[in-house]
């Protein structure tokens, strides 16, 4: 099933769940907004290269939308529209005040070169600078994008409003970017992981995982789980598999990443096929890469007893009724991977706290950003505080309305930003 498809389908699940009215129903599932340019730029050697960009604006009743930047060949209107949709429920279950959004740029980031990267998002956004804010739709990394894109956006973007650090999360600390921000969705994903073992009178110690993504979020969630005490058994990316069932040892493959800018060739391990990684033995899969990765063609053969969803959509729903048949549990992407745009939110914060009492810096673009931001510990703790929060509110929502924690979670995010729309009003 493609991305949108499954995406709708949960949400009306959910909508069916809470009986919602089929005007607000229809009107949720719309989106706010959908734009599609050209980008045109000049290559390094002189030739011209064309690219199409997306951002879809799903729905602002709680707030400014708020969604990540990717850059991918396989990027696509629906799978972007899926994604903002997605980002509007998991907002709502992390219960900060934004709504949802998400854009990308269907290219390979690995083929272009630093400075073709830059050219690419300046002209990206040339093109949607009038309509992304502060206020109203604000950016962040996601697959193939990172702090220095958003520092990119930010200064492209200031040259049509005035210097704005809070357009975009996830930016550089040096620019007023977060500390924690960039291990924020992989801690998020540890913190959630150990609500749900909790709840099963279990820890992170001692359990066996498998982990299908080493970027950003994969990379960063391995790490932490096995300084908690948990075994990588095997791990994969675009690159390669490795596996070694004594468990991975996590600061060297790191460091072969970092110098192979990949997993293939490490000799802590045995190489695997990477299209087996989802069905290897362990514990906890964690699938941390691309969306519909886990379906009906492997769902049967999966071994592992929970899910934890760090990749947005990485299950088809029909792998879900797969899965649930075999007592598998499985903890949703919008809860499970909601603490990058958790700390998003509190950088933002950061970033206001630092202007309204510097006013004149921020006109002067005088901002060194050293008073008002919050130290990592505090990110942290604050970061654990939403997570562990998000978790109890899922789990009630599951006891209301008698399902699984998908649907939990999707209630719970349909809810919140019903209700808003509803207090917000209809009259045009
Ligand atoms: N791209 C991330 C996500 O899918 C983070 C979004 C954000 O921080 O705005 O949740």
């Amino acid at each position: 099933m493609n991305a949108l498809a499954a995406t709708n389908r949960n949400f009306k699940l959910a909508a069916r769940l809470l009986g919602l009215d089929s005007k607000l129903e229809k009107s949720l599932l719309i989106p706010f907004r959908e734009i599609k340019v050209e980008c045109t730029i000049p290559k390094d050697d002189g030739t011209l290269a064309s690219f199409v960009g997306f951002r879809v604006q799903h729905d602002n009743a709680r707030g400014p939308m708020k969604g990540g930047i990717r850059y991918h060949p396989e990027v696509d209107p629906d799978e972007v529209n899926a994604l903002a949709q997605l980002m509007t429920w998991k907002t709502a279950v992390a219960n900060i005040p934004y709504g949802g959004a998400k854009g990308g740029i269907g290219c390979d980031p690995g083929e272009l070169s630093i400075s073709e990267l830059e050219r690419l998002t300046r002209v990206f956004t040339q093109k949607i600078h009038d309509l992304i804010g502060v206020h109203t739709d604000v950016p962040a990394p996601d697959m193939g994008t990172n702090p220095q894109t958003m520092a990119w956006i930010l200064d492209e973007y200031s040259k049509f409003h005035g210097y704005s650090p809070a357009v975009v999360t996830g930016k550089p600390t040096d620019l007023g970017g977060s500390l924690g921000r960039d291990a924020a969705t992989g801690r998020g994903v540890l913190f959630a992981t150990e609500a749900l073992l909790h709840e099963h009178g279990k820890s992170i110690a001692g359990q066996r995982f498998v982990i299908q993504g080493f970027g950003n979020v994969g990379s960063w969630a391995a790490q932490l789980i096995s300084e908690n005490g948990g075994k990588v058994v095997a791990a994969s990316d675009i690159t390669g598999a490795v596996k070694n069932s004594k468990g991975l040892d996590i600061p060297s493959l790191l460091k072969h990443v970092k110098e192979n800018r990949g997993v293939k060739g490490f000799h802590g391990g045995d190489p695997i096929d990477p299209s087996s990684i989802l069905v290897e033995d362990c514990d906890i899969l964690i699938p941390a890469a691309l969306g519909g990765v886990i379906n009906r063609e492997n769902a049967n053969d999966i071994k592992a007893k929970f899910i934890i969803e760090a990749a947005n959509h990485p299950t088809d729903p029909e792998a879900d009724e797969i899965l649930a048949k075999k007592g598998v549990v499985i903890l949703p992407d919008i809860f499970a991977n909601s603490g990058g745009v958790t700390v998003s939110y509190f950088e933002w914060v950061q970033v206001f706290m630092y202007i309204s009492a510097n006013p004149f810096l921020l006109q002067s673009n005088l901002i060194t950003f050293k008073g008002f931001m919050w130290d990592e510990e505090k990110v942290n703790h604050e970061l654990k505080t939403y997570m562990t929060k998000g978790f109890k509110d899922v789990k009630a929502m599951c006891k209301t309305h008698n399902c699984d924690l998908r649907m939990g979670a999707f209630t719970l995010g349909v809810n919140r930003v019903a209700r808003a729309t509803v207090l917000r009003g209809w009259e045009a």
